[in-house]
């Protein structure tokens, strides 16, 4: 819940641009996260989720 608010905190457009720069280790490219959740991480909050391109787990730090 917590880490949910804090990344719905984050001004739109910036979140797009994060949900866009995903690296993904099997396309060993940077690719979009989908069917993300959002989780607490020490540095700030870190999204969990797929590559829309591949299917594989790939998540992103976002430090606060
Ligand atoms: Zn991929």
């Amino acid at each position: 819940m917590e880490a949910n608010r804090k990344w719905l905190a984050i001004p739109e457009e910036f979140r797009k641009k994060l949900i866009a720069n995903v690296n993904c280790m099997n396309c060993g490219d940077v690719v979009t996260i989908t069917d993300f959740i959002i989780v607490d991480h020490p540095a700030g909050v870190m999204l969990d989720g797929k590559c829309k391109n591949c299917g594989n787990k790939v998540v992103r730090v976002v430090e606060e």
